[in-house]
């Protein structure tokens, strides 16, 4: 037993705790969670905990359902708004999940990342990433296709008389903060009820779990709240949707490989064939990074979202932005990549976008001049003009790219590849066939 296995063990039994959660994610990117009771954990730590595959989203076929969870000691949280009456805490690990023979399971988004930074790794880089997550917080969450009632009616950065988002702000942010999460700003965003929390940076794979942890956390403390969270990408077909806009750094060492000083964007050549390779792929990425039928009805309306292949600096409009920073500040220069909804799986997220802009460093790619004009204020005409490809506007159209694909099933392996497509065709298939309240509404009384 190593000392971080050690360590688990005691504090379990220094805070008496009962329950301890093994996390894991489906290729979805849904959290997956077995509790197990303190006394099983030495032995979940040498042999795994054993599940059947086969029931969980895009793990496995029948004949393989046998799998593993082995949970990774540094991982080890205990989760702060749990203190039932008698006093017992319960904690959290996240799972490296395993075939039977102990190899690492293909279908295991978190495998799917690791094997993609030790990539990275090879070619000298360690990933950085933090994202400013978009949610809506909701005073009713009806399912029967009525629009939900939002939780306030505050605007862009709004304090005074939004008590509700206030307050829950600060519970959420002291429960992540508690469980390790480090949280840089929060704010009131644009649409009513929309909020946003932004994580100070971490590793790749940390900031995955992270925000995997921020999801659930969000959700928990909005029910302490008497509010519901919800992180679906448009749900208001008037307001903004919620995007993840994410950040991203490479370092070489301890250097910043995406600073150079003398550059007018203060972007080395690293990071300008990073950018080059995350416009060449952005198209056949899409499908990973906006996963949802709803998540291209956020796309396609503007509202601060990307809808056209660009990059730019202060361009809020592009897809990739090198933003400003505090000048002299060499190891925070960075890219922002603005087309992540908050919907989606954030460990295969993370690696098709790091496959992307290895790909351009690897390849030399040539960025296209940057996008310094409002991109949303420009006729279809002049967006072909000036040389911007448009985003997928939709699910369909992005799975036709995912197809035709060289980077993704790489970058996925084959197996989380080819589940990804069978299962988001058979979503899309299903909402093309649907009859929409759309319709009913506009044509059933005039036609
Ligand atoms: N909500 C916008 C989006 O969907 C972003 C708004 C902002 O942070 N400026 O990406
Ligand atoms: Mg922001
Ligand atoms: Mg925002
Ligand atoms: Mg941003």
């Amino acid at each position: 037993m190593d000392r971080q296995q050690e360590f688990v063990l005691r504090t379990l039994e220094e805070r008496d705790i009962r329950f301890v959660r093994l996390w894991f994610t489906d290729v979805l990117g849904f959290l997956k969670s077995v509790a197990v009771a303190p006394a099983e954990l030495e032995g979940a730590f040498s042999d795994g905990i054993g599940f059947d595959g086969s029931a969980i989203e895009g793990f496995a076929r029948v004949y393989e359902s046998d799998m593993v969870a082995k949970p990774d000691p540094s991982t080890f949280q205990v989760l702060p708004w749990e203190t039932p009456e008698g006093g017992h805490y319960s904690a959290r690990m996240f799972c490296d999940i395993a075939m039977p023979d102990g190899s690492p399971s293909w279908a295991d988004p978190r495998h799917v990342l690791r094997r993609q930074l030790s990539k990275a790794g090879e070619a000298g880089f360690t990933c950085y990433v933090h994202p400013e997550i978009e949610f809506f917080l909701l005073s009713t969450m009806p399912v029967d296709g009525t629009e939900p009632e939002p939780a306030d009616n505050g605007g862009y950065f709004d304090q005074a008389s939004h008590a509700t988002a206030t307050h829950f702000r600060r519970h959420a942010i002291e429960a992540l903060e508690a469980m390790g999460i480090s949280v840089e700003f929060s704010h009131h965003e644009g649409a009513p009820g929309q909020q946003e929390i932004d994580l100070r940076y971490a590793d790749a794979l940390t900031m995955a779990d992270n925000v995997m942890t921020f999801r659930y956390v969000v959700k928990e403390v909005a029910l302490t709240q008497g509010v519901r969270a919800s992180f679906m990408p448009k749900p208001f077909t008037e307001q903004p949707g919620s995007g993840m806009h994410t950040h991203v750094s490479l370092f070489e060492g301890d250097r910043n490989a995406f600073h150079n000083p003398e550059d007018p964007y203060e972007l080395s050549e690293t990071g300008k064939a990073f950018v080059a390779g995350l416009l060449h792929y952005a198209r056949e990425i899409s499908a990973v990074t906006n996963q949802w039928v709803n998540s291209y009805k956020r796309l396609i309306s503007g509202g601060e979202a990307p809808t056209t292949v660009s990059w730019g600096r202060a361009n809020r409009s592009a897809l990739v932005r090198v933003p400003n920073y505090s000048p002299g500040k060499a190891s925070s220069r960075r890219v922002e990549i603005r087309t992540l909804d908050s919907a989606c799986n954030p460990y295969l997220a993370y690696s098709v976008i790091i496959a992307a802009g290895l790909k351009g460093i690897e390849k030399g790619y040539e960025l296209p001049p940057a996008a310094e004009d409002n991109i949303w204020s420009m006729n279809d005409a002049e967006r072909k003009a000036a040389g911007y490809e448009q985003l997928p506007q939709n699910l369909g159209e992005a799975l036709a790219e995912m197809e035709k694909s060289e980077l993704l099933p790489d970058a996925l392996g084959e197996h989380v590849y080819d589940f990804f497509l069978r299962n988001k065709r058979a979503e899309w298939d299903a909402y093309r066939r649907a009859v929409t309240p759309y319709e009913l509404r506009t044509l059933l009384p005039v036609l």
